[in-house]
């Protein structure tokens, strides 16, 4: 397969002023990819700071509920309350090795951003985040958060004044100062090799999965759940069971309704195109430019997907599927009510769909990607339900 390529998806459509700073990232990767002293550290901080491996907790409560064998991956329980720290520990410690002083990143609800102010914090690394204007506003908590640890917030007035006008930024960024800068990418999009060197950073939520799931059930799962943004929790928690008898279903952001043209989906609804540097699936209007996608989850709302999982849908291992806005607060009630875990919105998209779908998955052996927990969620679904 060619360099980055999924079947048709994926690719480097960057500039030609970036290619230096993509060949010295896969350089690095080449070399410490297989570096085992740079695992053992990566594996040291995944365990003592960041609270690895995290437990797949059997939800009795809810499984009765369902008539299934419901298992939660507990990624909700990281230092930082998803995730993401799988990703930008491991980026950034690479950024370290690469002698790079600098971390910059993206982010739309700030979770990347606060993330990778964490990741620089611990690493002694400068960190700069870039934000949409707009996102600044309604995220203000993160905004603290990222300042309190540290980082510098940039604010970004074009376009959108949203997610992909702070990526474009910190692409110009990186081209500016690519000497000491180190970019530092959230999720398995964009140009080659952003989105092979995030899925195998987050491939440790699978890893860990199969190994529990064996030694409690002695077989693997009928169906593995995961919701997507641009699918980093996905593919982590995927990828070590593509080549093994299990169902895949990403559950996407289906907003106000995918006829409402309100919604994230961009593998249920979007269509071939490039976009921040991949081909892959877009929403996009019919002269190609990008449309704003829309989700009551920040984490969610992104017009892209990754590559892969484009490529994964399109050859069938993957089914894809939507759950709109009021599905998923009503399964943001039911885990907390039942179980007593307050999921993240972005991750009550997965068990909205097992929830609204339980015929489907009745007598079955269910692992849902319990990607974050929900604190930063409660003020949106406070106003939702009126419990202020
Ligand atoms: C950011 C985020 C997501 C979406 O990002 P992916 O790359 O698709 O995983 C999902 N869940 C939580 C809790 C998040 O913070």
């Amino acid at each position: 397969m060619a360099k980055g390529k999924f079947g048709v998806y994926g690719g480097q459509f960057a500039p030609e002023t970036l290619m230096p700073a993509l060949e010295e990232l896969e350089e690095a990767l080449e070399k410490y990819g297989r570096d085992k002293k740079f695992q053992e550290e990566l594996n040291y901080y995944l365990k003592e700071y960041a609270g690895r491996p995290t437990p797949l907790y059997y939800a009795g409560n809810l499984s009765k509920k369902l008539a299934c064998r419901l298992y939660l991956k507990r990624e909700d329980l990281l230092h930082g309350g998803a995730h993401k720290i799988n990703n930008t520990l491991g980026q950034a410690l690479l950024a370290k090795k690469m002698g790079k002083k600098r971390l910059i990143a993206e982010t739309g609800a700030g979770q990347h951003g606060v993330a990778t102010a964490i990741a620089g914090a611990v690493f002694g690394l400068k960190v700069e985040v870039y934000m949409g204007v707009e996102d600044i506003e309604r995220q203000k908590l993160n905004v603290v958060r990222m300042k309190l640890l540290g980082a510098n917030v940039i604010p970004v007035s074009s376009g959108s004044q949203t997610l992909k006008d702070a990526i474009n930024e910190a692409i110009r960024d990186w081209i500016t100062n690519v000497e000491d800068t180190y970019y530092l990418f959230g999720t398995v999009a964009g140009m080659h090799p952003y989105p092979t060197m995030i899925r195998e950073f987050q491939s440790v939520i699978g890893k860990e999965t199969r190994r529990q799931i064996m030694k409690k059930e002695g077989k693997l799962p009928d169906f593995v759940v995961a919701c997507v943004g641009g699918g980093s929790n996905a593919m982590g928690i995927f990828d070590e069971f593509l080549k093994r008898k299990v169902g895949l279903i990403a559950v996407e952001a289906g907003g106000k309704g995918i006829q409402s043209g309100l919604h994230g989906a961009s593998l249920s609804a979007g269509e071939d195109g490039v976009f921040h540097g991949m081909y892959s699936k877009i929403l996009q209007d019919k002269f190609g430019q990008i449309k704003t996608s829309y989700s009551i989850s920040a984490g969610l709302d992104y017009p892209g997907v990754g590559p892969q999982l484009s490529f994964l849908v399109e050859s069938g291992r993957v089914k894809a599927v939507s759950v709109t806005d009021k599905q998923a607060l009503q399964a943001f009630k039911t885990l907390s009510q039942i179980e007593g875990i307050i999921p993240a919105l972005e991750s009550s998209h997965a068990l909205a769909h097992v929830i609204e779908n339980k015929g489907q998955f009745k007598d079955k052996i269910v692992v849902i990607n319990l990607s974050g927990r929900g604190d930063k969620d409660v003020n949106t679904v406070a106003e939702e339900f009126d419990l202020k």
